[in-house]
């Protein structure tokens, strides 16, 4: 098992929203989890690493064939089902995991906890409508942002020392930061404490390695 540690950075504004709406009259708050300080208890806000690891996997399948993996493109379960329906699986499905259990997932992505204090905002937003392109009607909708620069830290395990699916894991990475996150953000990543993980990748990854452990938008 190889782990080492993720940083995030958010670019612009990001909410990773939460199903749950909240008292307060938010639509879509950030994601929170009940955390116990001293005596109290409160709502602290986070990033799932599930939420994480799927935007991940679509990064990842976006960018795995131009580097000559195979990825069936797929992110639901039933796409992935179907794609790999006569059996075997592509890259990107041996290194997330595959839906029906035989193939479980070889990554294991912590939640990200805030490094700084965040001073959390809400703005109202418009859904527009795809056909007309203008507004729907009653489509006001507040969302709740980190704002820009907000550091999040978390940690990547990979039950994998396949140095192939480690280089298809860094390129994932890579792809993040120029991609979409949680609801069209833009964030900025780097690797840390990425020792055991540079011994076990091919020379050609180290220089994708190194870019990896600064952050890219400064
Ligand atoms: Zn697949």
């Amino acid at each position: 098992m190889i782990t080492f540690s993720v940083k995030i950075k958010t670019i612009g504004l990001m909410c990773v929203g939460w199903s749950h709406p909240s008292a307060a009259g938010c639509d879509i708050p950030f994601t929170r989890v009940l955390r116990k300080k001293g005596r109290e208890y409160s709502y602290e806000i986070y990033i799932p690493g599930s939420s994480f690891k799927g935007s991940l996997r679509s990064a990842t399948s976006r960018i795995a064939t131009p580097y000559g993996f195979k990825s069936c493109g797929e992110i639901s379960p039933e796409g992935i089902e179907r794609a790999h329906s006569s059996g075997g699986v592509c890259d990107v499905c041996e290194l997330f995991g595959y839906p029906k259990g035989s193939v479980p997932s070889k990554l294991l992505v912590s939640d990200f906890e805030p490094v700084n204090h965040m001073q959390m905002f809400e703005m109202t937003r418009v859904r527009i409508d795809d056909q007309s392109m203008k507004a729907a009607e009653g489509a006001l909708f507040t969302l709740e942002y980190v704002p820009p620069g907000s550091v999040f830290s978390g940690n990547i395990s990979v039950r994998e020392e396949n140095p192939r699916l480690l280089g298809l894991l860094l390129l994932g990475l890579a792809e993040l930061r120029i991609g979409r996150f949680g609801r069209a953000s833009i964030i900025d990543l780097m690797i840390e404490d990425e020792a055991p993980l540079r011994e076990k990748l091919e020379r050609d990854w180290l220089v994708l390695l190194e870019d990896l452990r600064r952050w890219l938008w400064e």
